[in-house]
C-alpha cells in the first residue's frame, strides 16, 4: 500500500470531484470546502453507515433531529457560554495566531495534548521545551487567553442581546433537551441510547489539515443513558463498538489506537475518557471522542430550567438522573480516516510484460460512491443494451454509466473514484443475457446471468 501525503490527496479528490474548495470562483473562503458528486455520495454513505449500526439496527437505540438553533439558555447551562473556550496565543514576532494546546500536540507530534492544562501550564511548557513559532521559528508569545468559539448571531430583525442565538457548537444538547420527550414516547427503559447526525459549528482558532478541522462540520453523536454505576462497564462497551465499527467499514486498524484520558486531562465531570486517535500523515490525532460524563447535563439543564429530568425506575420504583456515555465523532473525519485508509498506487504488469500503474481506491463496497459501473465495450453495437442493464441496476444502487475512451481506461477510472464493481457489456451480453463483472481490487472477471447481477451486488454491500 502506497502512502498518500495530505497535498496529493487534496489535488487527487479536487480532480475527482470529491472535494472543492468553497467559493472557489471568488478566491475561495478559508477553510471552507464543497462537497463535489462522488464526495457527497461519500459522505451520504458514512452518515447511513453509522446511522445503520447505531440507530437502525441497535436494540438499544433511537435517532432524532433537534434544531441548530436553540435557545441561549441552553447553552449557559451546558457551560458553553462561559467556557467553551480554547487558549489563544499571539506570536509576539510575527503575529501569527495559535492554539497553545495545538502547538504542543503539533510538536510532539501527537504524543502530548494540551488538553485540560491550565493557562499556566501550557505556558510554561511551551517554555521549558522551546517550542518555537512554527511560522518564524521565535520563542516570543503573548499571555494566553480564552477564546469562545461559538458563532453569535441574531435571531430577528432586532439586533440586540435579547435576540442573541447561537450556532451549535455541538449536537449533544439537542438530544439532553429531549432526554425526557424521547423517553416517554417511546416508553423506553435504561439502558437506552439518542443519536444524531447534523452540522455543528466551531470558530476554530487554527483550522486545518484539509477537513480535519474546520469550522463548519457534521457529527454523528449517541447519548446513551443508562443507571448509575453501570456506566463504566457501558463506557467499555461502546469504547469498542466504535473501534469495531471502524474496522467493519474499512478503516486501517494498524492504524487505529485508544489514547485514554489520564486524570489530569479529564473533564471535571468525567469519569472516564478515550479517543480513539488515527495515523494521519502530521502525526495521530483524535477521530473519535468516547466520554463518560455522569449524569453532568441532565443535571445542569434540570438545575438550569427547572424542568424535571428525573428518570423513574420501574424495578425499583426509584428516581434519580440517568448516567451518560457519549460517542461522538466528526463526518469529515471519518471521510478523511477512510480515504486514507483506501487510497492505493499499485504495479501491474501489461500483456506485453511492461509495468503499469494504477490507482485503487479500496473503498469498502458499502461506502463506494458507486457501487457499479456499466461499460458498453462498443458503443455502436452494446449501448443499447448497456442501457438497459445500467436502468435496472440504478433502481438499486448507485451505479454509472460510461461509453467514453477504451475499456482499459474506463477500467481505471472507476478504480480511482472506489466503484467496487465493472460490469462489461459485449456480444455475449447481446447474445446470450450473461456480463462479465471485474473485481475492483483483484481484476478478476467472473460471467453471471443479467438477472443475477443485482443479487450479487447485493451481497457485497454487507458490514
Ligand atoms: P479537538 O481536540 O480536535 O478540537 P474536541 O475534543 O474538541 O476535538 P469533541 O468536542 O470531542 O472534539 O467533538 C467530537 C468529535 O467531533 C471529534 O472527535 C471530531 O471527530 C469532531 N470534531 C470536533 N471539532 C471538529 C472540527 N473543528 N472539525 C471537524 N471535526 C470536528
Amino acid at each position: 500500500m502506497q502512502k498518500i501525503n495530505l497535498e496529493e490527496l487534496v489535488a487527487f479528490l479536487k480532480e475527482q470531484g470529491f472535494v472543492f474548495q468553497g467559493s472557489e470562483i471568488y478566491g475561495g473562503l478559508a477553510n471552507a470546502w464543497d462537497y463535489g458528486p462522488l464526495g457527497v455520495e461519500l459522505k451520504n454513505n458514512i452518515k447511513q453507515a453509522w446511522w445503520k449500526k447505531f440507530v437502525k439496527q441497535n436494540k438499544y437505540n433511537v435517532g432524532l433531529d433537534a434544531a441548530i438553533l436553540m435557545n441561549k439558555e441552553v447553552w449557559v447551562a451546558s457551560g458553553h457560554i462561559g467556557s467553551f473556550s480554547d487558549p489563544l496565543v499571539d506570536c509576539k514576532k510575527c503575529h501569527s495566531r495559535f492554539r497553545a494546546d495545538k502547538l504542543i500536540e503539533d510538536f510532539t507530534h501527537g504524543e502530548i495534548t494540551g488538553d485540560g492544562m491550565s493557562n499556566e501550564q501550557l505556558t510554561e511548557f511551551l517554555k521549558t521545551n522551546n517550542v518555537v513559532c512554527p511560522v518564524c521559528g521565535q520563542l516570543d508569545y503573548t499571555d494566553i487567553r480564552k477564546f469562545n468559539l461559538m458563532f453569535k448571531t441574531f435571531q430577528g430583525v432586532v439586533e440586540d442581546a435579547k435576540n442573541e442565538v447561537y450556532l451549535r457548537p455541538e449536537t449533544a444538547q439537542g438530544i439532553f433537551v429531549n432526554f425526557k420527550n424521547v423517553q416517554r414516547t417511546t416508553r423506553r427503559k435504561l439502558p437506552f441510547g439518542i443519536g444524531q447526525i447534523g452540522k455543528s459549528f466551531r470558530n476554530e482558532i487554527t483550522p486545518g489539515n484539509f477537513i480535519f478541522r474546520t469550522r463548519e462540520f457534521e457529527q454523528m453523536e449517541l447519548e446513551f443513558f443508562c443507571k448509575p454505576g453501570t456506566e463504566l462497564d457501558w463506557f467499555k462497551y461502546w469504547r469498542k463498538f466504535c473501534w469495531d465499527f471502524l474496522v467493519s467499514i474499512g478503516v486501517d486498524e494498524k492504524k487505529l489506537r485508544y489514547r485514554d484520558h489520564d486524570k489530569e486531562e479529564l473533564s471535571f465531570y468525567s469519569n472516564a475518557t478515550t479517543d480513539i486517535e488515527f495515523d494521519f500523515p502530521w502525526g495521530f490525532g483524535e477521530l473519535w471522542g468516547i466520554a463518560s460524563r455522569t449524569n453532568y447535563d441532565l443535571n445542569a439543564h434540570q438545575t438550569h430550567s427547572g424542568a424535571n429530568m428525573e428518570y423513574l425506575d420501574p424495578d425499583d420504583n426509584t428516581k434519580y438522573l440517568p448516567y451518560v456515555v457519549e460517542p461522538s465523532v466528526g463526518v469529515e473525519r471519518m471521510l478523511l480516516t477512510v480515504l486514507f485508509s483506501a487510497y492505493d498506487v499499485e504495479e501491474t504488469k501489461k500483456e506485453d510484460g511492461r509495468v503499469d500503474t494504477r490507482v485503487v481506491l479500496r473503498l469498502h463496497p458499502a461506502l463506494a460512491p458507486y457501487k457499479v459501473a456499466v461499460l458498453p465495450l462498443i458503443k455502436k453495437n452494446h449501448a443499447d443494451k448497456a442501457n438497459e442493464i445500467y436502468d435496472m441496476l440504478s433502481d438499486k444502487f448507485s451505479a454509472v454509466y460510461d461509453e467514453t475512451a477504451n475499456i482499459g481506461k474506463r477500467y481505471r477510472r472507476q478504480d480511482a473514484i472506489g466503484t467496487p464493481f465493472t460490469i462489461c457489456v459485449d456480444d455475449e451480453t447481446v447474445n446470450n443475457n450473461t456480463v462479465t463483472i471485474r473485481d475492483r481490487d483483484t481484476m478478476e472477471q467472473i460471467t453471471l446471468p443479467v438477472d443475477e447481477v443485482a443479487s450479487y451486488i447485493e451481497s457485497k454491500l454487507k458490514f
